[in-house]
């Protein structure tokens, strides 16, 4: 496709240089493009250079020709030395500095030379990519198309956005967030809807999506007399365990009917979203990458036997507390911007130390 309509897509195939990038040589700073062997010394200026014009005039011994950053260096010329180290002095510039070839030049084929390789199979196109490709005049990529993602809430004390919940419903923020998540890892959503626990009507949301490459669902994956995701897939190749990390312990994974690649994220809001990050990124081949950065508050109590993830604010890498504990916190998941991963057998941690950390950004 257009390059213009890859940005976030994943290439398919590499991508190499068809012409050197910088295809000419132009100097790096705005000065006076001389010959080395004349300085320090005075020198007659015989011609200017604007960017993009082709200079009309060479640098002859004794000679320099006033240049621009980007301009095409005219011949003879060996370096350029920057306005900043000369003074002009009518027609005339002394430079008291001396000079190496070469200096504040740009070479053809400094970034890349013809055959190199611009951008790998498997690297996403953003905006350096974009960059690059448009600077070598490339007009299509081959891309991997985008994988087609649906995503199921399952609650029936769930109401769709917009709707007054009534005194014991709530509105399905699962839905939408998956979604967002989703298409932030760079999936497309080709369907979400919101199911009742009635195991009927769940089968049937299930035996109508359409044709999709991963299935998400939230809720219904724990010990609750209506979990119904559980109590529907479990004999149709869906495996659900408890797994040793905090929030996020229930969950179920598998293939449906040995087939389509299904999570069965459970349904707290934060629990669900952490685990999209996790385990949903992973399924779509874009983990985020986890850095390290320092503690600002202690860490008082960790689950032992249990991977916690704690929400948090990254600054100048410094991680601070931030947005709760519990798993039903929403609006406290949206003041973190990242999570400190504290491993299973650490029950406690002080200020200063060094974690690992993943943004959430
Ligand atoms: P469940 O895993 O179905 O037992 O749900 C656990 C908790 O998450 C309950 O408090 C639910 O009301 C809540 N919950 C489940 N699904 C959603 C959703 N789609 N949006 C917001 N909250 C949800
Ligand atoms: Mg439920």
């Amino acid at each position: 496709m257009s390059i213009f309509d890859a940005v976030g897509l994943e290439l398919a195939e590499p991508v190499h240089a068809s012409a050197p990038y910088p295809a000419f040589v132009a100097s790096a700073m705005d000065g006076y493009a001389v010959r080395v062997a004349d300085l320090p010394g005075r020198l007659r200026v015989v011609g200017d250079v604007p960017a993009g014009s082709v200079p009309d005039v060479g640098v002859e011994p004794g000679t320099a020709v006033r240049i621009m950053t980007g301009s095409l260096v005219p011949v003879g010329a060996e370096a350029v030395v920057p306005v900043e180290e000369v003074s002009v002095d009518g027609d005339h510039v002394e430079v008291g500095v001396t000079t190496t070839v070469g200096r504040h030049i740009r070479g053809i084929g400094d970034d890349v030379a013809p055959g190199d390789l611009v951008l790998s199979a498997g690297e996403i196109v953003r905006t350096a990519q974009l960059a690059a490709l448009v600077a070598h005049n490339a007009a299509t990529v081959t891309v991997r198309p985008r994988p087609r993602v649906a995503v199921l809430s399952t609650g029936d004390e769930l109401v769709p956005h917009g709707t007054q919940p009534g005194p014991a419903q709530l509105v399905d923020s699962n839905g939408p967030g998956l979604q967002a998540a989703a298409e932030a890892a760079g999936a497309e959503v080709v369907h979400r809807s919101h199911v009742s626990d009635d195991p009927g009507a769940f089968r049937d949301a299930i035996a109508g999506l359409p044709d999709v490459e991963l299935i998400v669902t939230s809720g219904g994956v724990s010990m609750g007399a209506y979990d119904v995701v559980k109590a529907e897939l479990a004999d149709r190749g869906i495996r659900f365990e408890n797994v040793a990390m905090q929030p996020g312990r229930p969950q179920g994974w598998g293939r449906l009917d040995g087939e389509v690649p299904m999570l069965g994220l459970p349904g707290n809001p934060v629990s669900a979203l952490l685990s999209f990050e996790l385990f949903g990124r992973a399924a779509l081949g874009r983990e985020r990458p986890v850095a390290t950065a320092l503690l600002a508050d202690p860490i008082p109590r960790s689950p032992k036997g249990k991977l916690q993830l704690v929400r948090g604010r990254l600054r100048d890498g410094e991680v601070s507390l931030a947005g709760g504990h519990e798993s039903h916190l929403v609006v406290g998941l949206a003041r973190a911007d990242c999570l400190v991963m504290v491993d299973e057998q650490v029950e406690s941690l002080p200020a200063g130390a060094t974690v690992r950390v993943i943004s959430l950004i």
